[in-house]
């Protein structure tokens, strides 16, 4: 099986030096293994939406040099185009595959529809909080009826739709860089899969689109490890085969915190603005995270592509030292 990874990001702004990370390992991966690296747009949450920021982030992984193969990119004249077979690449544009998959899950009774409103909903997690229980959906639109639902629906009452996880089965994964990993559906939430606006979520989009982009390796930020339980466990109620997780520690400043835009420069505009140059803050960015077998630390981006593996990314944050960026920066 010829491997296919992608690069997925939300256009909600500037991009971080930890999604040219991302997005850098996961053209690695592809490039070593002769594999495909994609592109997509993933805009299910339209109120974060920033105006210009898929055009952004797009010269930004073309200044770094860090080019994928399927999905959306810049024709000459600065356009949004979509190159491949598995489009459309903009999550926006796919909902009527959402709809399509949604109703299959409704129809194996692995989803329902949940009718209650924002003000019971919190009165719910509110009552949870005080008990000094893990706030979650108390499952009381699990019990309705088809009649009942459709009679909700006919009334126009609004509504989203829910995963319906079984009650205590144990959910297992393994992740290349975290190990093996387990969790109990008990300790998971009902997850909303398709929202009132009728966008799906995240959770629903991704599984989808991974599984119809076929999508061997996942390659993200630690930050979505929490959530790939769900995601297994959707894979399984469609009958899908899951892809391989790959999940990066985060990148670090000195202080050992998130590295994050109050503590100085995070965006890749902010340092070519600067003026480093896109193979010296690259060679950089590859080794916050990742180290080759022996202790070198001058890359281009062909030897990169050569020396990468997934097994020697390491287990924990990386930090991101600027002094260090400054002198492999010098050096080209
Ligand atoms: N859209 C997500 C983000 O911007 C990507 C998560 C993923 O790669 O699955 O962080």
């Amino acid at each position: 099986m010829s491997v296919r990874v992608r690069f997925a990001p939300s256009p909600t702004g500037f991009v971080h030096i930890g999604s040219l990370r991302t997005a850098l390992y996961n053209y690695l991966f592809a490039k070593k293994m002769g594999g495909k690296y994609i592109l997509r747009v993933e805009d299910t949450d339209q109120s974060r939406f920033v105006e210009g920021a898929i055009e952004g982030m797009l010269k930004a992984m073309e200044w770094a040099g860090v080019k994928h193969d399927e999905g959306v990119m810049l024709n000459e004249n600065d356009e949004i185009i979509q190159v491949g077979e598995c489009g459309p690449y903009i999550q926006s544009q796919r909902l009527d595959i959402y709809k399509k998959y949604i109703k299959e899950l409704l129809d194996k009774g692995h989803a329902y529809y949940c009718f209650c409103s924002k003000e019971r909903l919190d009165k719910v997690r509110e009552i949870q909080k005080s008990e000094g229980k893990v706030p979650k959906y108390d499952g009381l639109c699990r019990g309705l009826s088809k009649e009942e639902v459709e009679a909700k629906i006919a009334a126009g009452e609004s509504y989203v739709i829910r995963l319906k996880l079984p009650a205590n089965k144990e959910i297992k994964f393994n992740d290349i860089v975290r190990g093996p990993v387990s969790i109990n559906t008990d300790d998971l939430d009902d997850q909303v899969l398709m929202k009132s606006d009728g966008f799906p979520t995240y959770h629903f989009a991704v599984v989808v689109d991974d599984h119809l982009m076929g999508i061997t390796h996942v390659i993200r930020g630690e930050e979505w490890l929490p959530s790939t339980p769900k995601h297994v466990y959707l894979y399984e109620a469609f009958g899908w085969d899951a892809p391989t997780f790959v999940h990066l520690p985060n990148i670090l400043n000195s202080q050992r915190k998130k590295l994050s835009k109050r503590h100085g420069d995070v965006a890749v505009e902010d340092f070519r603005k600067k003026g480093y140059l896109p193979e010296g803050l690259v060679n950089y960015v590859a080794l916050v995270g990742w180290s080759p077998e022996d202790n070198r630390e001058l890359f281009t981006l062909k030897e990169l592509e050569e020396a990468f593996s997934l097994e020697r990314v390491s287990k924990s944050g990386g930090v991101f030292d600027t002094d260090k960026l400054n002198w492999v920066n010098a050096h080209y």
